[in-house]
């Protein structure tokens, strides 16, 4: 039988429902919209589309969003003198720095400018601050797409609290997060990583089974215990053939697409896991417009947390 789809677009628009009158609310009584400022360096193409979309987005939510742009040569300092501009600001409650940051900023440019921003306007949640919150369950905000994860979990009805999560991936952004939010909920977790041993056969005792990984179709069925609920979290943009072909069967909509467009966003859940599942997360359509939707989210806490 085929898994349930758990539509990640329908709940997003659930959440941006929510967002419009808590930003009418706050506009009537600071007597302006929350304030979004989004730092983007450079000019990688997949970050100029993500931020494009967050413009888009907090745009049609009514919120105020300031795109600050700095070329790919710009040094650290810069970078960090922007952030210091709009920790500053009274009129941006949130401030995202858009990554990933160019190469030549350095090793630890992420680290350093993540810890630069204030944390009450942290709408990433990456912060050392929020991040220590979350792990204590107090965390005003945190990180959009582990957030999103467990929205689209509770709005879908699947039930969290005793069940076994298996979360492979262990990124501070991504896998960390969804482990301890997971946790937070009752679930017993299980986190993984590129040297966890038999991960197929630990995979397999999962009832809800999260992968963030970043390898396209690395999920196969034998990873899934039959009825398991899959969330696929990756994203990868494929326009190697041969990965495609792999993944979609000739004629299918999947494969259809990338011969028009020569490339495919695909997540790290084979096709075949529908199969095996109970639930999964579709790729597109699936995590993917959380994340936005919980930046908006976490831009009109923040606001709310600013005016208190
Ligand atoms: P990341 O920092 O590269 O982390 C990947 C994790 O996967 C690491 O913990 C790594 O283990 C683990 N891993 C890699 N190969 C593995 C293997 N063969 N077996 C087991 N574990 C393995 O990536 P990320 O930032 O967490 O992102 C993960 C995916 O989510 C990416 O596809 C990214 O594009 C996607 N993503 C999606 C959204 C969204 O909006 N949907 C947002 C953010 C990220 P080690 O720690 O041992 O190296």
């Amino acid at each position: 039988m085929a898994a349930r789809l758990l539509d990640g677009a329908a709940t997003a628009s659930a959440i941006r429902a929510e967002v419009a009158p808590a930003v009418a609310a706050f506009r009537e009584r600071a007597g302006r919209p929350p304030g979004l400022g989004i730092v983007l360096v450079g000019d990688d193409p997949a970050s100029e589309i993500y931020v494009r979309g967050k413009l888009k987005s907090a745009a049609d939510a009514g919120l105020r969003a300031d795109l600050e742009r700095l070329p790919a040569s710009a040094p650290l300092k810069a970078l960090l003198g922007v952030v210091e501009r709009l920790n500053a600001s009274d009129v941006h409650d949130g401030i995202l720095v858009q990554s990933p940051l160019p190469r030549e900023m350095g090793a630890d440019a992420e680290r350093r400018v993540f810890d630069a921003v204030a944390p009450e306007k942290d709408v990433d949640g990456f912060h050392p601050i929020n991040v220590g919150k979350l792990v204590q369950n107090r965390a005003e905000l945190v990180a959009c797409t582990p957030a999103g994860v467990i929205e689209l979990l509770e709005r879908s009805a699947v039930p969290i609290a005793g069940r076994h999560a298996v979360v492979i991936g262990r990124s501070d952004i991504v896998g960390k997060p969804i482990s301890l939010l997971l946790l937070h909920r009752h679930a017993t977790v299980t986190i993984c990583h590129s040297r966890t041993a038999d991960l197929v056969h630990v995979s397999a005792e999962a009832d809800i089974l999260v992968a963030a990984i970043g390898r396209p179709g690395f999920v196969t069925r034998d990873f899934v215990k039959p009825g398991a609920v899959v969330v696929d979290v990756g994203i990868t943009p494929v326009s190697d053939r041969a990965v495609v072909e792999r993944l979609f069967e000739a004629g299918s909509k999947r494969r259809d697409a990338f011969e028009r467009r020569g490339s495919l966003v695909v997540g790290d859940v084979h096709p075949d896991v529908a199969e095996v599942a109970g639930a999964l997360t579709p790729v597109p359509g699936g995590v993917g417009p959380l994340t936005i939707a919980m930046l908006l989210k976490n831009t009109v806490t923040a606001a709310r947390l600013r005016a208190c």
